[in-house]
């Protein structure tokens, strides 16, 4: 299994990612932890890092990508993964999709932690003054002005991510904002549902925008076939694509996702 925990800084992806880790015997990749040790062992990729992490923006796209490609190559990888902090931007899940590709890999989901920011930030807060207070070490990004400045990332740059997945089919959406094993239990049903719906052939016809079945595969309605989505995604069977399949003259046609630019 291959997956993608998406969320705002401190909407517990990190928890979760070590519970499904127990659970599934899967491997966890946090670009957060990866940049980390760069930075303490004082690599190339580290020292261009460091002050980036520290001001709460976001690392080069190609850095975190080089970094995430290296380890999905890696004998570990094949158990299957959990991508914790990555994609961020919607280019890098555009190479996330390239290089899945290139390992002949797929996704089987992107789970979606849904939080009130409001109440987020008031949690972090008092986690950063109770450890301030315990004498606990902080990140060098932990403290109230730089997390401010990572949701603003996160709002601008990886909430679009959505958006993109949710096209794809990929997404599931649990509350985040509810207790730790309630969460675990919402994302392990996420799981199984995807699994699931993966399983089931499309009930209409394929979305235009979707993308064009490998050649010599049905591409008409009702087809068996299971429609890979763009690189290394898969796609939503269509008749869930509820806004891609709304005809191009109704009333609401306005209101469909504009289609991603190439
Ligand atoms: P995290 O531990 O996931 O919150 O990440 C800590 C910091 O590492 C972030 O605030 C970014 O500066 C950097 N970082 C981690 N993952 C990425 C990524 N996928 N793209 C860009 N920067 C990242």
């Amino acid at each position: 299994m291959r997956l993608i925990l998406l969320g705002p800084p401190g909407a517990g992806k990190g928890t979760q990612a070590q519970h499904l880790v127990a659970r599934y015997g899967l491997v966890q990749f946090s670009t957060g932890d990866m940049l980390r040790a760069a930075v303490k062992a004082g690599t190339v990729i580290g020292r261009q890092a460091q002050d980036i992490m520290a001001r709460g923006a976001l690392v080069p796209d190609d850095v975190v990508v080089s970094i995430v490609e290296q380890r999905i190559g890696e004998p570990d990888a094949r158990k299957g993964f959990i991508l914790d902090g990555f994609p961020r931007t919607v280019p890098q899940a555009e190479a996330l999709d390239r290089m899945l590709r290139r390992h002949g890999l797929a996704l089987d989901a992107v789970i979606e932690l849904k939080v009130d920011e409001a109440a987020l930030i008031r949690r972090i807060e008092s986690r950063i003054a109770e450890m301030t207070a315990r004498g606990e070490a902080l990140r060098p990004d932990d403290n109230p002005d730089v997390l401010h400045r990572r949701l603003a990332a996160y709002r601008e740059q990886t909430a679009p991510l959505i958006a993109y997945y949710r096209r794809h089919g990929m997404l599931r959406s649990v509350d985040g904002m509810a207790p730790i094993p309630k969460v675990a239990r919402q994302i392990e049903a996420a799981l199984a549902d995807a699994a699931t719906t993966l399983k089931e052939p499309p009930a209409s016809p394929r979305p235009a925008s979707a993308p064009k079945p490998p050649i010599g595969k049905k591409s008409k309605a009702g087809s068996k076939s299971r429609s890979k989505g763009r690189a290394g995604t898969r796609a939503r069977p269509a008749g869930k694509a509820k806004a891609q399949a709304k005809p191009k003259s109704g009333p609401k046609s306005k209101a469909r996702p504009r289609k991603r630019r190439r």
